[in-house]
């Protein structure tokens, strides 16, 4: 694994004196993964579905990932994000905190560490999805603009954690079975199973998964984002906030 952990706070925001004669200054890592977002508001749903691939594939890039596991430090230990274990009721949840000035992500530290991997995750897309979420997902007659929005935060998370050039080469090499690459990369036999039929591997390939099915293989009881007011889903709330936190 190449893992530099320099490079989690290359951000204009955190960068010193001396930071800033050494590195080019650049674009903050939130900032270079909405850039992925096409300006125009005429988004399909299967282009955000590939937008989300193309946003994990360049997390990981920019993190010079190149093996697994895939450290949660990708997302945990970049600027102005704080993390909080609870006990609350839902898996996972985010918002931008007005008054700290930084991004929150609550995870449940009563799921077990690798469903807290795959929720960190998850919640960080919504982050990165913040103030383009009416434009990514519109919804249709069938799903929901909101369950659009989970759905393409579960196939982000299934891309960052369980990245397709790494699942294929394991599996080029002869690790096969579903529990040895769940060990691999530290994520449930069940996301390993979503994976592995996204990517084409096993039967039924497509793309993406329909967000029931997710659900139902990674034993989501609840839906992460059911915050009230304080969830990420009510963007009017915070737009005043949205362009100041990086
Ligand atoms: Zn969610």
């Amino acid at each position: 694994m190449h893992y530099t952990a320099s490079i989690l706070h290359n951000s204009i925001s955190t960068a010193g004196p001396a930071d800033v004669l050494a590195v080019p200054r650049r674009l903050s890592i939130l900032h270079e993964l909405r850039a992925l977002v096409p300006r125009r508001d005429n988004v399909t749903f299967s282009e955000a579905v590939i937008i989300a691939e193309l946003q994990a594939a360049k997390l990981l890039e920019l993190h010079e990932i190149d093996d697994g596991p895939v450290p949660g430090e990708i997302v945990t230990e970049l600027p102005k994000l704080r993390i909080e274990q609870t006990t609350h009721a839902a898996s996972g949840a985010s918002w931008w905190d007005t008054g700290r000035g930084e991004w929150v992500i609550h995870l449940n530290r009563r799921d077990s560490w690798n469903r807290r991997r795959f929720t960190l995750v998850h919640e960080f897309k919504h982050i990165i999805d913040h103030g383009r979420r009416h434009v990514l997902y519109i919804g249709t007659s069938f799903k929901s603009p909101k369950d659009q929005a989970e759905q393409a935060a579960d196939y982000f998370a299934g891309c960052v954690l369980v990245p397709r050039r790494l699942l294929k080469r394991a599996w080029g090499q002869g690790i096969q079975k579903v529990a040895d690459l769940a060990r691999l990369f530290h994520v449930s036999p069940a996301a390993i199973e979503v994976r592995l039929r996204q990517t084409g591997l096993v039967d039924t390939p497509s793309r993406y998964e329909e967000s029931e099915v997710i659900r139902q293989a990674l034993g989501r009881k609840v839906n992460c984002c059911d915050r009230g007011r304080r969830s990420l889903a009510t963007e009017k709330d915070e737009a005043s906030t949205s362009g100041k936190e990086n």
